[in-house]
């Protein structure tokens, strides 16, 4: 597992889609390892800007990833 982990800010930004494109690859790359950490990081931030992570919301993510 990478050592690299998704900051708050930065899935913020993400959120918001004002990540560069190299930003959104790392993210989503590490969000589909499924590192716990940061997908609790994710809901949490998806919560506080009044967005709601649910399955069907994940996947444009994944669309993208692939
Ligand atoms: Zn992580």
């Amino acid at each position: 597992m990478s050592k690299f982990h998704v900051r708050r800010d930065q899935m913020e930004r993400f959120l918001r889609g004002e990540s560069s494109q190299q930003e959104n690859r790392e993210i989503i790359r590490h969000l589909l390892a499924e590192c716990e950490l940061c997908q609790e990081t994710v809901r949490e931030a998806a919560s506080r800007q009044g967005f709601k992570v649910t399955a069907e919301a994940e996947a444009p993510v994944v669309r993208i990833a692939g």
